[in-house]
């Protein structure tokens, strides 16, 4: 005979078995963290450099340990300091879909001979945030299919002016082109120096409105609008190369950051809350973009 109890106590673990299957997997910034601390103890991580290919190592062995497999788009390209070679690592995480949304964020730093620049920031963090997110959307019901792109040579080999930028980007969109596959790229978000202790991401008027406003918007209902401040801002980044060429794109970035491009920009300048709000207020903001883009 089964007691009342006993049929209660297996109820309730039926019940939270189900509950553990359906709920989301959530963005830990304290594995961010253990990332960023992990690429930012390589050193200066400038492209071409054995420091950048030890970071590829460790992006890919992340990716691996959570069932995840990054592939490698190499070129060499001319800069003024000659040619260097260059790798994006893209992964891909299947939807319902075939029509993609990338996720991209740059893993070089920005080459310093006067110091060393370890780029906790700026390079560092979307590092981090990009594998975190791997393992996110990896365990999401995706309506659409993710690309999560790690570009390498967004920073100037020595100047931001004319080609000496955003390497990675040009050299993505341009193949992309080519072989025919940009078109399922509907949407393209940037996540760029988003660690800052004191976390302020302004809107960039070179992205694209819809997209912005969604994010915005998202952030505000959920009050962190202290983060995400309804100000506007202009930003050269690597979502230039994909507006040119027609994809609505975002990039998320605060250029408000004094230790910027310093020698300051370190672990002491960041802090994983600031992965946290992004990471929560981006994994929000999806729904709304996946519905605006099944729509049209
Ligand atoms: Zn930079």
């Amino acid at each position: 005979m089964i007691s009342a109890c006993s049929v209660c106590s297996a109820l309730i673990v039926v019940l939270s078995v189900a509950a553990l299957a359906q709920a989301p997997v959530k963005f830990d910034s304290n594995r961010a963290w253990g990332h960023l601390q992990q690429v930012v103890g390589i050193g200066p991580r400038p492209s071409g450099s054995a420091a950048i290919e030890q970071t590829r190592k460790y992006i890919k062995e992340q990716l691996a340990a959570v069932g995840l497999k990054a592939t490698e788009q190499a070129w060499d390209d001319e800069t003024p300091l000659g040619r260097v070679h260059l790798v994006n690592l893209i992964v891909t995480i299947p939807g319902a879909s075939k029509d993609r949304i990338a996720i991209t964020g740059h893993y070089d730093t920005k080459l310093f001979r006067e110091f060393p620049f370890v780029g906790a920031s700026d390079g560092g963090s979307s590092t981090a945030f990009l594998i975190e997110l791997a393992r996110v959307l990896k365990a999401r019901k995706n309506p659409l299919t993710y690309n999560l792109i790690f570009l390498d040579g967004e920073e100037a080999v020595v100047d931001w002016r004319g080609k000496d930028n955003t390497y990675g980007s040009r050299h993505y969109v341009d193949a992309a082109k080519r072989d025919g596959s940009l078109k399922s790229i509907k949407a393209m978000i940037l996540v760029d120096m988003i660690a800052d202790r004191d976390l302020d991401i302004r809107r960039d008027s070179n992205s694209t409105p819809w997209l912005t406003d969604i994010i915005w918007n998202t952030a505000a209902r959920m009050k962190l609008s202290n983060y995400f401040i309804p100000a506007s801002t202009t930003v050269e980044d690597d979502h230039l190369p994909f507006l040119a060429a027609g994809v609505p794109s975002v990039d998320i970035i605060d250029l408000d950051y004094s230790a910027w491009h310093t020698s300051r920009d370190t672990l002491d300048s960041v802090s994983a809350r600031s992965i946290q709000v992004v990471g929560d207020v981006l994994l929000a903001a999806l729904p709304a973009i996946e519905q605006r883009l099944s729509a049209h």
